[in-house]
């Protein structure tokens, strides 16, 4: 027995007549009639259109049909299918499918027309938003991704017939967005399809050489397969197993992948069969896990359990690799004919247990759900793309609670993310975790069978900072979630001191304002709804008071300076208290301490611009480098302190500069007169002959900031013998 695959090829025979007859083989209540009148009604919409084969458009829809019927799809599904170009390119309106086919089946129509009508364009940004939009339709129902694949499938398997770039596009866009869904939704068999089809159009050379390769030895390796499925039939048997045993040649994509991702040649690759062995019950997996083993000796770290642990799209199956008859490599999957059928089918076979059981509806999935969620939380389109791109990667890893349960978070999860994976609370008061029963940081990536114990603090807030070390969509949703409210109170709490510094100047507040209701006009003209938001704006600085108080109620306003309204910037504050406390300006402002002494760090001589941290030294106040200083490494983290550059700083910074010259007579007057005419100081300079008549140089010079460091460097880097100039 071969090749158990759904066959997806083209069929340019199809007719509507064989459609029904498919429909009605496996669901003996589908109504011929209803199908036959949708296939009349998308056979007049597409008279006129031919594909680019040729052929009469009507092929294409009816092959998707096909396809959904492959995948055991309801009714509304094959019939979407049949219809799914129509309003697209037929000037059908939804209303006219809803009231010939009724609301679901348009509504199928409608989503997948929205997607056909993304125009996916190689800029991430724009391509991004698209996904965005692609999700958001399939949200409202599966069925239309799966419809849509269908599409996709039948467009890829009749791609011959385009231009080369448009092969190319479709490809590459088949492979970025279609494929991680279909693998996501666990439709296997569309996603193993359709990823050799874009080997076919994006790496004819490679995808070509491994079909010559794999059918040059297509005798022996029939033969092959047949003599090891025999072998493994009969060592069931003797364990009185039932069990059907077949085997194939891996896909095309999945070895080209092995190849790249190890490095190796065609000739280097092992393991192309696969076997696969499907049997009535759980129990009855195990059993065959164990008759293989014995029979064969597996190869060590390849095998996996995904009974016991499911993948997140539903797959279950036992996966082994053995050294199987004559020394050969092969990979055999055990799993039930129900398991099977999901594999194959993934969400797409819960339309068909949908008939039996009709409270179990899968129109939505949890983590389309959650990426919805997600989609209102993100500012920028190439984020939410990484996030997709990242929930859709099906690689997982398994953690284990201290009770023993299991939670599958994706590839490269932290211990943050476990403790949000727990619970939100847990996540935001996560200080640390113990894995194994060891303590680690935040930060530290978990592995697969790590035991995770969270650690947590009632003190502990997020930062910021968490946001780099989380992976998982729903911890980085929740950081910024409670760094959003975090900043609105922040604004609440400003808003609120400046609107009622202002009104004092009247002799009122903004309580006796707003129960006279004397804040309707700034409502109105700013379109806000309450107190609080207008004070959020406020605070946030979106409205200028100058600009609300004319609109009050009940105060005669007055124009004043606007310096005597707006309240001091936080920033001012510290550099204010800063200065007085030291009595004299200070280069570098330190968060939180007033009365300590800095120095700059030798080593790397930071100069304003320059993204510097600070050291506490004992005995010595707080000495200040550059981030990317060697020295700043090697202090132990609960000595660092935020520091940063006080703007109103004005005095001068030596640093010093390495330039290296053609050794000509005068160049050392020549470059100093190019430093001093930028108005820089220099304090002293220091030169040297090097061989291949070359000079070098190192001016210790004295300037305010760095771009004044950065305009003196190029305006010598300008000059005709200069090789180059650096910071030293
Ligand atoms: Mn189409």
């Amino acid at each position: 027995m071969f090749s158990e695959r759904i066959d997806f090829s083209h069929e340019p025979n199809l007719t509507i007549d064989e459609l029904v007859r498919r429909v009605l083989a496996s669901n003996p209540e589908g109504d011929a009639e209803l199908l036959k009148k949708c296939y009349e009604f998308a056979e007049l919409k597409h008279i006129k259109q031919k594909r680019s084969s040729g052929e009469a458009y009507i092929i294409h829809p009816l092959n998707v049909a096909a396809t959904l019927v492959k995948l055991k799809m309801d009714l509304d599904s094959i019939m979407a299918g049949l219809l799914h170009d129509t309003v697209e390119d037929c000037d059908v309106s939804p209303e006219d499918i809803e009231k010939e086919f009724g609301k679901s089946v348009a509504q199928i129509v409608v989503g997948c027309t929205k997607i056909s009508k993304i125009k996916f364009k190689s800029k991430e940004e724009s391509q991004a938003e698209n996904f965005r939009k692609m999700v958001v339709a399939m949200a409202q129902d599966l069925r239309v991704i799966i419809v849509k694949l269908s599409d996709r499938m039948h467009n890829m398997r009749t791609l011959q017939y385009v231009s080369k770039e448009k092969q190319m596009a479709k490809a590459q866009e088949t492979l970025d967005i279609y494929v991680p869904l279909a693998s996501r939704l666990g439709i296997n068999s569309v996603k193993g399809e359709l990823e050799d089809l874009c080997l076919r159009y994006l790496h004819p050379d490679t995808y070509y050489r491994l079909a010559e390769k794999i059918s040059m030895k297509r005798t022996e390796r029939d033969g092959y397969i047949r003599d090891t499925i025999d072998t493994v039939q009969e060592k069931l048997m003797e364990y009185s197993v039932q069990a059907e045993v077949t085997g194939r040649p891996k896909h095309f994509y999945s070895i080209y992948k092995k190849m790249s991702q190890r490095g190796v040649d065609f000739d280097q690759i092992q393991d192309l069969l696969a076997f696969r062995i499907l049997t009535n019950n759980i129990t009855e997996c195990y059993k065959v896990l164990g008759v293989i083993h014995s029979a064969f000796t597996p190869v060590p770290g390849r095998f996996k359990d995904y009974i016991a642990i499911p993948k997140v799209n539903n797959y279950q199956s036992l996966h082994t690799t053995v050294i199987g008859p004559g020394a050969e490599r092969i990979e055999i999957q055990i799993r039930t004919f129900e398991m099977h059928e999901v594999a194959e089918r993934g969400v797409a076979a819960h339309w068909k247990y949908k008939e039996r059981d009709k409270t179990a509806p899968v129109n939505k999935l949890k983590w389309v759900e959650e990426l919805m969620e997600f989609n209102q939380n993100v500012t920028s389109s190439s984020e939410f793309m990484d996030v997709v791109k990242n929930d859709l990667d099906v690689g997982g890893i398994f953690i284990f609670t201290p009770a023993g349960d299991v939670k599958e978070l994706r590839y490269g999860a932290t211990a943050l993310d476990f403790a949000y994976s727990v619970h939100t609370q847990v996540g935001n008061q996560c200080v640390g975790a113990k894995v194994n029963g060891k303590m680690v940081p935040l930060k530290y990536r978990l592995k697969s069978g790590d035991t995770v114990e969270v650690l947590t603090s009632k003190t502990q807030v997020p930062s910021k900072d968490w946001l780099k070390i989380c992976k998982t969509s729903r911890a980085i949703t929740k950081i910024k979630q409670y760094l959003q409210k975090v900043e609105r109170d922040k604004h609440h709490e400003d808003g609120e001191q400046m609107l009622d510094q202002a009104l004092k100047r009247y002799g009122t507040t903004a309580k006796n304002i707003e129960k006279q209701g004397g804040f309707h006009n700034v409502y109105d003209s700013f379109h806000i709804k309450t107190l609080e938001e207008l004070q959020v704006n406020i605070g946030s600085r979106m409205h200028n008071l100058r600009d609300i108080l004319p609109k009050v109620m009940g105060i005669d306003y007055v124009e004043v300076p606007q310096e005597e309204v707006v309240k001091e910037s936080y920033a001012d504050q510290i550099v204010k208290n800063a200065r007085r406390s030291l009595g004299r300006d200070n280069a570098v402002i330190v968060d939180g301490l007033d009365d300590v002494q800095v120095r700059m760090g030798r080593c790397c001589n930071p100069i304003p611009g320059d993204p510097i941290i600070g050291f506490i030294t004992r005995g010595r106040g707080i000495t200040v480098h550059a981030v990317g200083c060697h020295r700043a490494h090697e202090v132990e983290n609960s000595r660092r302190i935020d520091v940063q550059w006080n703007k109103g700083y004005a005095f001068a910074h030596p640093v010093n500069i390495r330039v290296m010259t053609h050794d000509k007579p005068g160049i050392l007057s020549k470059i100093s007169k190019t430093i001093t005419n930028g108005g820089i100081n220099i304090r002293a300079a220091m030169a040297r002959s090097l061989p291949d008549q070359k000079g070098s140089f190192v001016f210790e010079i004295e300037v305010k900031n760095y771009s004044e460091l950065l305009k003196t460097i190029s305006a010598i880097e300008q000059m005709e013998e200069v090789i180059t100039v650096s910071r030293a």
